[in-house]
């Protein structure tokens, strides 16, 4: 049996590709119909994440006008990951696999049907990774790096040059949905979801119309999800500057009193020192054991699930 399929994108201000990426998708979900990839009742679920523009009108007319075409209106601008997520959690009641891509089509839809390949062979998370960021700015490429770099030195699996731009099962839709938490980074929270994942080749196009809705802002606030939702390492780096600090205090204070005791100072300038250096190191110290409470509590309060059923083999019990 095929599985019933969702395509998932999220829309924000995207009057100006919506209608050309509409029939792209279209196009191509008719040809996996038509090749069996996928069920006849598989849809392109377009999430209208509180645009201002005519974005929602044309969704509703392609609607109205497409069997393959659904739509799904925020009460307001969310953000790309609320979005993303919003649209699969509506489609996984009724899909056995939901692919989620931008509407702006940057990404290889060729490479969807790569993705289904991977589903059939048994994989329940296919990751589209890019071959290439030439298609990006230089500034935007060159921040990407550095931010994937920074992540990895903080032990946060995430994988490298992959954007939301994949397949999850219903199994790991399922998954994802216990997840209450509000601050979402999904590239960081999928790879925590185990199952068998894999990855297929991504060509990135540039966008054919519109601009980035990526704001600097915005994409600053999803760098700082994507570390303190899944580390409160940056707390450890406080209490080792606090222990720097304490050491450093010890070797003032042999030079400060070296310094009073051969009079090379004048009156207080060592008491001050010290007080200085040592207070300052006692501050951090604490502050950062303070820090290491909320961090836990940080971590407590998002309820995350502790683990994911991948199989379960059990008799009835009336089966002996
Ligand atoms: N998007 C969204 N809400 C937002 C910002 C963006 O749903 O607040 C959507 C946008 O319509 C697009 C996708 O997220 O489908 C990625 O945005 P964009 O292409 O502007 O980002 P870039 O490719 O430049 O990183
Ligand atoms: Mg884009």
């Amino acid at each position: 049996m095929p599985p019933r399929l969702t395509i998932v994108s999220p829309c924000y201000n995207e009057e100006a590709t919506l209608p050309h990426s509409a029939n792209e998708l279209s196009a191509f979900l008719e040809r996996m119909i038509s090749l069996g990839k996928v069920t006849p009742e598989s849809r392109i679920l377009f999430v209208n994440d509180g645009s201002q523009d005519q974005t929602w009108p044309i969704i509703k007319e392609l609607h109205s006008t497409n069997i393959l075409i659904d739509g799904l209106s925020l009460s307001g601008n969310v953000g790309h990951q609320s979005a993303i997520m919003a649209g699969m959690l509506a489609a996984r009641e009724y899909s056995d696999a939901v692919v989620t891509i931008d509407a702006d089509l940057q990404d290889d839809l060729d490479a969807v049907e790569e993705m289904l390949d991977r589903l059939a062979e048994g994989y329940d998370i296919v990751y589209g990774v890019k071959e290439s960021r030439m298609a990006d700015p230089f500034l935007k490429r060159t921040t990407a790096l550095t931010f994937y770099r920074l992540q990895r030195s903080m032990g946060i699996k995430a994988i490298f040059n992959h954007a939301d731009f994949r397949l999850l099962s219903r199994q790991a839709l399922d998954a994802l949905a216990q997840y209450p938490e509000r601050n979402l980074y999904l590239r960081g929270l999928i790879p925590q979801l185990g199952f068998r994942s894999t990855t297929v080749k991504d060509i990135i196009r540039e966008r054919t119309a519109g601009s980035s809705k990526y704001t600097l802002r915005k994409m600053l606030l999803l760098a700082v999800d994507g570390i303190t939702s899944f580390t409160t390492r940056p707390i450890s780096w406080i209490i080792g500057m606090g222990l720097a600090f304490l050491l450093i205090s010890v070797c003032m204070a042999v030079y400060v009193v070296v310094s009073y005791v051969e009079h090379l100072s004048v009156p207080g300038w060592a008491s001050l020192m010290l007080s200085l250096w040592f207070i300052g190191s006692i501050l951090l110290l604490s502050m950062g054991v303070i820090g290491q409470y909320i961090g836990k509590i940080y971590i407590e309060i998002k309820q995350r699930p502790r683990y994911h059923i991948a199989q379960f083999l059990k008799h009835n019990d009336d089966d002996r």
